[in-house]
């Protein structure tokens, strides 16, 4: 049995993996400062004697005993990133360094969740692990992006310094059940407009592509990139290559929830990237994996979870 610790581990990507890890016989202790997450996102989990939740906040020094790490504390959406935007940098830059410094003194091995936003609006598509990115660094994404981009340097020093095991996952757009109703992001935005009859926000002219994985398939890739030998550190893609419109997106999600709401177009946001794509060569090659879920079949089971949220009629 391993002493597993997931930094954001009540937030959406956080708790599915939690769920995963004990069910594969884990002790698992859950960090989160409860920033984005939500208790509700782990609350079957607190029953489960190998299961512990802990408020802490990872910009400040943690110590205690596991044998892995997890390090997925971060608001993943823009608008909750740029909202403290110092704060974020912080969470990426110093929750590494802490991290970091707990996996050298535990000799754990230590896995990033880096983000495609390291790629920024990218000139090559789709993107290789190899690109090195076209980021702009005093925007609004910026906190978000440079953060990221730090704390990957911070991962690639301290295995080059002290010798870390670590594993870094470059995760493009994911999404399901446990995203936050009102996390900002797109395919939780469309849901819920669209179950609740308002109109679909959808930024610019809609033409900007994204590629959307479903959790489970994340969460899958994840576990076996832990579970590689120590020389394989990443960065690694992992996202699903089928590439979509987000004017696409829209016309699936009210067609998916026989919707009646119209679109409602609202101004691009600055330095929004215009197409993003994984390339998955390493992926499938390293790791044996590849998404096995299509957008419309993870959208079906998203759409469901969110129906059934809006109708308990649970605070958010
Ligand atoms: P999320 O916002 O649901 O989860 C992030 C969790 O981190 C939340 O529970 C939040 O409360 C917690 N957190 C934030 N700051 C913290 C701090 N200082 N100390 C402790 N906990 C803190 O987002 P998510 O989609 O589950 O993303 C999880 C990770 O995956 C993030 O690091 C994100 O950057 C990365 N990621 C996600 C996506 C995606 O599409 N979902 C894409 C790329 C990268
Ligand atoms: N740290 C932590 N938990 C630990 C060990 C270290 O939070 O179990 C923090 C520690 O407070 C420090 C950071 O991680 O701020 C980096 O640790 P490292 O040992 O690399 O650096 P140093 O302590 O030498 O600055
Ligand atoms: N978007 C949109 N309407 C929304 C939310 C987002 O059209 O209500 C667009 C956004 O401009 C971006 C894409 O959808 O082009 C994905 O946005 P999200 O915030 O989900 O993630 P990003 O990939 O930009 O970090």
């Amino acid at each position: 049995m391993k002493r597993i610790l997931v930094t954001g581990g009540a937030g959406f990507i956080g708790s599915h993996l939690c769920e995963r890890l004990l069910a594969a016989g884990n002790e698992v202790l859950c960090v989160d400062n409860f920033y984005t997450g939500v208790r509700r996102n782990v609350t079957h989990l607190l029953d489960n004697s190998n299961f512990e939740l802990l408020r802490h906040d990872v910009t400040f020094p943690l110590f205690v005993e596991v044998d892995e790490i997890y390090n997925l504390a971060c608001p993943a959406s823009p608008i909750h990133y740029q909202y403290d935007p110092v704060q974020t940098t912080k969470t990426s830059v110093h929750g590494a360094i802490n991290m970091l410094g707990l996996a050298k003194r535990r000799k754990a091995k230590i896995f990033q969740a880096s983000t495609s936003e390291v790629y920024g609006d990218p000139t090559v598509h789709p993107q290789p692990e190899e690109y090195w990115g076209n980021v702009n660094p005093i925007g609004y994404r910026s906190c978000y992006d440079e953060g990221k981009r730090c704390a990957e340097t911070l991962f690639f020093d301290y295995r080059r310094q002290h010798n870390l095991r670590i594993k870094v996952a470059r995760i493009f757009n994911t999404y399901g059940p446990r995203m936050h109703p009102n996390d900002g992001r797109v395919v939780s935005n469309f849901i819920v407009q669209a179950l609740k009859g308002e109109p679909i926000t959808l930024y610019g002219e809609g033409h900007q592509t994204r590629s959307f994985c479903y959790v489970d398939d994340l969460v899958e890739g994840f576990i076996r990139f832990m579970g590689t030998d120590d020389e394989i550190t990443g960065p690694i893609n992992l996202g699903n290559p089928g590439e979509f419109t987000i004017r696409q997106l829209a016309e699936m999600v009210v067609d998916l929830t026989g919707s009646k709401s119209a679109i409602e177009y609202r101004p691009l946001p600055q330095d929004d990237p215009q197409q993003r794509q994984p390339n998955i060569a390493k992926a499938k090659e390293l790791l044996g994996w590849e998404p096995k879920i299509v957008l419309r079949d993870g959208l079906t089971r998203t759409i469901a979870y969110f129906d059934e949220l809006l109708k308990e009629n649970v605070p958010v």
